[in-house]
């Protein structure tokens, strides 16, 4: 077996364990185990450094999560949108496609909480359809893998979905979705990345949510990656009492670089039932953004954005830069807030068709 998958069997999964720990309540946490499965990889739950910090707040079952009947399983609609089971087609030239439910943690936060660890796993006959889908839709040109964690499937099993993706001529990127390098990095063997080399241009977003996520090892992951010429993003979600301020969100950032991985979007958390109690205001994202943008380097700010409720897609979110768009002139603030002034070209002259632009948007 390989070392991953021996990781993976040692991770924590009962209330008992915890319980003896940190002296809680384990049969509190067996409940909501229940419902919602729990496994936490030895590596991330030994980066706990007491109950209630960041850490264990991603990862430790809490009751809260039983007392939220109020929001949706499914907010984004992801399941209403599937023309065939497990894959989304909600952007003109792109698909989300589903290849497993299994995950090295299961987050408390997840947006997918309704599937992820819960139901018979994804069948590869589901997968197959899904590519036939693709397939048949030359307008889709970028194939996002999620889950679940593609990460989780053995390398076999991987190697044989992406080759078969890129078999397929219209597919020009193919992109992976996978929190391994932040909770259980041994996945990311030199035999992985071997593999995945071959079917270049491959993207890879990974998830970090907390500078502490950020280790020797989690690092090393990230650096095999990036030395398997594998471009790596970052998605970030916004939780109460993990990341809400602007100072831990740029150590976060400023960390992401260092192991040469891009920010690449800070997620508004969603409505998924069980996760209320991660959800902050808006405003605290935006005073984020807000502190980063020209404070620091540019691509070291993600780009904030709300998966709008009821599948609406992602919509992007700036504070206030812009304050009026003028006939003649644009007002706008900078970083420190000081106003500037830019004049606008003639309208009627050469700029009739910008200007349309902006206003049929
Ligand atoms: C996020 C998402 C994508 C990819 O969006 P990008 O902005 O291109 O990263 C595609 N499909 C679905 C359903 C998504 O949720
Ligand atoms: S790894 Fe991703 S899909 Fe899995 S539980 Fe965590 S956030 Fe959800």
């Amino acid at each position: 077996m390989e070392q991953w998958m021996s990781d993976l069997r040692n991770s924590v999964t009962k209330g008992s364990t915890i319980s003896q720990d940190y002296g809680v309540d384990g049969a509190e946490i067996d409940e909501v185990c229940a419902e919602y499965p729990m496994r936490i990889p030895r590596y991330y739950y030994d980066l706990i450094r007491e109950q209630g910090d960041p850490i264990w707040m991603q990862s430790v079952p809490s009751i809260q999560e039983l007392h939220d009947e109020a929001a949706e399983e499914d907010p984004l609609h992801e399941d209403e949108d599937s023309p065939v089971p497990r894959l989304t087609h909600r952007y003109p030239d792109r698909v989300l496609l589903l290849v497993t439910d299994r995950c090295p943690m299961y987050c408390r936060f997840c947006t997918r909480k309704r599937m992820v660890g819960r139901a018979g796993g994804i069948s590869e006959k589901t997968i197959a359809l899904g590519i036939e889908y693709i397939r048949s839709h030359p307008e889709v040109r970028d194939v996002l893998l999620s889950g679940g964690d593609p990460l989780m499937l053995s390398d076999r099993r991987l190697e044989h979905i992406i080759s078969s993706l890129r078999a397929i001529p219209s597919v020009e990127i193919v992109r992976i979705g996978t929190r391994t390098p932040c909770v259980l990095p041994s996945r990311i063997t030199d035999d992985l990345c071997n593999m995945l080399r071959k079917y270049h241009p491959i993207f890879l977003n990974t998830h970090f949510n907390h500078p502490r996520e950020i280790t020797p090892a989690s690092r090393a992951a990230c650096e095999r990656l990036a030395n398997a010429g594998i471009p790596l993003g970052c998605q970030t979600v916004l939780m109460k009492g993990v990341n809400d301020n602007p100072a831990t969100m740029k150590e976060l950032m400023h960390k992401l670089l260092l192991m040469r991985v891009r920010p690449y979007y800070l997620y508004q958390a969603d409505l998924t039932r069980g996760t209320n109690h991660f959800r902050t205001r808006v405003e605290i994202g935006l005073d984020i953004i807000r502190a980063l943008r020209g404070h620091t380097t540019g691509f070291a700010v993600p780009q904030f954005a709300i998966d709008a409720p009821g599948g609406g897609g992602k919509v992007p979110l700036l504070p206030e830069y812009v304050q009026t768009i003028g006939e003649d002139e644009v007002v706008m603030r900078n970083f420190e807030g000081r106003e500037y002034r830019y004049p606008q070209v003639d309208g009627a002259a050469e700029g009739g068709e910008n200007e349309a632009r902006v206003i049929n948007f």
